[in-house]
């Protein structure tokens, strides 16, 4: 109804709403006081400020804690996939470490990169290359659980963080099956048809004292390396459940 009011900063905006409610106060108990006996207006007024008070502190406080929710949550989200963003990635993995600890859980991290994304830009163009990013978020969030962390680590990579790991196999399937779904993909963006392939570093782990998520991520990004240098569109894993085992797969 009036535009001009939403382009004004929240500040302002929310001051001239205060200053309006404010103001319908005593047309408000004008309005009420003319039903009211002359005997009861003593009670009628601290009736009339109860509720009023009440209510219009109690929608404000509401207000408030509204935006605040929603700004915490876009606080955590990355604004391209809308999938967490990398300190998000931290903040949950770090609770789920203190988890497998309590519990003695072994603890995953898959770290995915796609490969010659500036190709991807080159050839086509931003744009598509951005919609692709946002695609490619989308399927991951669609192939993992909903206790699984996807997050976008930064540009063309990507991190999941896996809790309770029964079986080390299981992140490495669950990897595979990313990697090979990505191959077999054609997407499609503006017109243009694009197929990527990536590469993957999982690292498998025991909850313990002597590591910390910082640690698993390394060597998660490590692995990744290794399945750069190896050639591109592969996997590679660390297992460390006591001593290490590696992996690898393509
Ligand atoms: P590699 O196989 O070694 O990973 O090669 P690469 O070309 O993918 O190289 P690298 O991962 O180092 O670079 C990622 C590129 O992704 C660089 C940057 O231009 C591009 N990129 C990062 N974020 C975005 C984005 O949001 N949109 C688009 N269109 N491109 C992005
Ligand atoms: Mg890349």
């Amino acid at each position: 109804m009036f535009p001009f009011l939403h382009a004004l900063p929240r500040s302002i905006y929310f001051l001239l709403l205060g200053v309006i409610v404010a103001l319908g106060a005593p047309l408000g108990w004008w309005i009420c006081s003319q039903f009211v006996a002359a005997d009861d207006m003593q009670v009628a007024v601290y009736l009339y400020m109860a509720i009023g008070t009440t209510l219009t502190f109690g929608s404000f406080g509401f207000l408030m804690g509204h935006s605040q929710d929603l700004l915490y949550k876009l606080i955590e989200k990355d604004s391209l996939t809308i999938l967490l963003n990398q300190k998000a990635f931290y903040r949950h993995m770090e609770a789920y470490h203190q988890i497998g600890l309590r519990y003695n859980d072994r603890i995953g991290v898959i770290m995915l990169d796609i490969d010659h994304f500036k190709q991807v830009n080159d050839q086509n163009n931003h744009l598509v290359g951005s919609d692709i990013i946002k695609q490619f978020g989308q399927i991951l969030a669609v192939m993992t659980r909903e206790t699984d962390i996807v997050a976008r680590y930064g540009g063309d990579e990507f991190i999941i963080g896996i809790p309770r790991v029964d079986n080390p196999a299981d992140a490495m399937t669950l990897a595979e099956r990313i990697r090979s779904t990505i191959e077999s993909r054609v997407f499609n963006s503006r017109g243009a048809k694009v197929q990527i392939t990536i590469s993957m570093g999982v690292v498998v782990s025991l909850c313990s004292s002597s590591n910390n998520v910082d640690q698993l991520v390394q060597e998660a990004d490590q692995m990744l390396y290794k399945a750069k240098r190896n050639g591109r569109n592969r996997v590679e894993a660390l297992v460390n459940v006591g001593d290490a085992t590696p992996a690898s797969a393509s």
